[in-house]
């Protein structure tokens, strides 16, 4: 029934000399845009009648011009009020379902992915031929191809010969770093010598490298001295004016006196630091409401700083040793304030005391987490709390062998291993975290799928961590992170099979964030 309303209405906009749009943003014969993003990829409440500013006209992303309507030109004039009484009539006539008015001023109709194959983020196993329809920026329908009627017509993209699966979530990002190139002057010329200008701008690419490789929601943890950039950015994003990601923010995060870089300088001199430091309970409450109050969306505290191998790593002593940072009354501080507002503590903990008091204080999810002990483990199950491991960040940069660093660096990598294995094997909640940022942006996001992968998980597991599971880490389940009607339309897709071979994420060929296509490669239109 709906099919044949929907080719009803079709027709009836058809004689009034328009066509229905489907996707993102098509061009009617009259010259009036329906539905059209207003600048690279505005979410579905930005959507409108009106026309995109000046600058988006002929720098559309996917290289379409698009024609706007011009209320200059009584012919179109004319033709709009035509369509717009149509409308009306439709919906007078209980043609209700063809239009879609989840979005005030929108004429919308659904976009129908064909999918070879679906994994849905939830499911344990894929399913063939799927049609998933979208919505207002949602996905509104998934259905076996068969059942599926697509009216005659209308713009379907075909994804028939690929792997279709939900946008993907890196829940560990740092937008404001550079992967902190010795030869580019490390970590400090970032914050001694770039104005934020230039390191947002740098950010800006970050992002859309994110978007084009699939990730189309992070957890950024934390601007590295950039102060809010990363709200200035997330808004950016949202208003349609760079292309992006969906943002969960952290901004400064939090540590104590000693507890993070810039460090080794002349004691004389004052140097800016990579987060804002406390010390003492009241201070650590004050941090946290000044920073929820700017628009983090997360608090990151870090609850280790340095790290070292214990007797120079010879016998029996010679475990990963970290400095403790925050003590228990400090971060219950911060806990207490942001739950009470509703949000939730990422705290960077490595071993030890630092994590005990991670864990202790009511971290929700403990970052890294490169030594954990069974009791530790069994405490994370007991009080519901996350790991986010960001497994590559820790196989990159190492120092020599012979050198306490280089130990220091094997160290942190075969502890992790061992306990990411524990953390999987005992039932952990696991999210999908990279640290990238800290990684060059310019290397594959989806790197640490193989790792992950390599470390016990199964394919689809790995997958899960970076959808559903992330998705429930952000307090986003059943809207981020799966392929079914209700979610945000976040679908991306690779060529072949990546629970076959997981590192296929790396080349993912098409990707759409809120119903808009920002990436085609490999899906055909028809
Ligand atoms: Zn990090």
């Amino acid at each position: 029934m709906r099919r044949a309303r929907i080719a009803i209405a079709s027709r009836v906009l058809e004689t009034a000399g328009a066509s229905l749009v489907f996707g993102g943003g098509d061009v009617d014969p009259t010259g009036f845009v329906f539905r059209i993003p207003r600048r690279f990829d505005a979410p579905p409440d930005h959507f409108s009648l009106k026309c995109p500013p000046e600058d988006f006209r002929e720098n559309s992303p996917d290289g379409v011009r698009r024609k706007e309507y011009n209320p200059a030109f009584p012919e179109v004039a004319v033709k709009r009020w035509i369509v717009l009484l149509t409308i009306l009539c439709s919906s007078v006539c209980g043609w209700t379902q063809v239009i879609d008015r989840s979005v005030p001023g929108t004429l919308q109709v659904a976009t129908f992915i064909r999918a070879g194959v679906l994994i849905d983020g939830v499911s344990n196993s894929p399913r063939r031929n799927q049609v998933i329809t979208i919505r207002a920026g949602r996905i509104s329908d998934v259905s076996d191809a068969g059942n599926a009627r697509i009216p005659a017509g209308v713009a379907v993209i075909d994804l028939s010969e690929a792997t279709v699966l939900p946008g993907l979530i890196d829940a560990h990002t740092h937008i404001f770093l550079q992967g902190e190139d010795p030869a580019e002057g490390g970590y400090d010329v970032q914050l001694l010598k770039y104005p934020l200008a230039f390191r947002a701008a740098r950010a800006t690419v970050s992002v859309r490298r994110a978007l084009e490789q699939g990730f189309t929601t992070l957890r950024d943890m934390e601007t590295e001295g950039a102060g809010y950039g990363d709200v200035g950015i997330k808004q950016a994003i949202e208003g349609g004016y760079i292309p992006g990601p969906r943002l969960f923010v952290s901004t400064r995060a939090i540590s104590t006196t000693g507890g993070y870089p810039l460090e080794g300088y002349a004691p004389e001199i004052e140097v800016p630091k990579g987060v804002q430091i406390i010390d003492g309970p009241v201070e650590a409450r004050k941090a946290a409401r000044e920073q929820l109050d700017h628009g983090a969306d997360w608090i990151k505290v870090y609850m280790t700083h340095r790290s070292w191998v214990r007797n120079n790593g010879v016998g029996k002593n010679a475990e990963l040793v970290s400095q403790p940072t925050l003590t228990v009354e400090e971060l219950r501080a911060i806990v207490n304030e942001t739950h009470g507002w509703g949000k939730k503590v990422a705290c960077h903990a490595y071993s030890g005391e630092g994590l005990q008091r991670g864990l202790d204080g009511g971290c929700d999810s403990i970052e890294h987490g490169l030594v954990l002990t069974d009791a530790q483990i069994a405490q994370m199950i007991r009080q519901g709390t996350w790991l986010c491991p960001t497994l590559s960040v820790y196989y990159i940069d190492w120092a020599p062998a012979d050198t306490p660093d280089g130990q220091r660096d094997r160290k942190r990598a075969s502890e992790h291993e061992v306990s990411f294995r524990k953390a999987l094997k005992a039932g952990v909640k696991i999210a999908f975290g990279t640290d990238i940022g800290g990684i060059p942006w310019s290397q594959p996001i989806a790197q640490e799928f193989p790792r992950m992968v390599e470390f016990g998980m199964t394919p689809m597991q790995a997958i899960q961590s970076a959808t559903s599971r992330a998705a429930e880490l952000l307090e986003m389940k059943g809207q981020l992170g799966v392929i079914a009607p209700g979610a945000y339309a976040d679908v991306v897709a690779v060529s072949g099979d990546p629970l076959a071979d997981v590192k296929l994420l790396e080349n993912v060929g098409f990707v759409m964030k809120n119903g808009q296509v920002f990436k085609n490669e490999i899906g055909s239109n028809r």
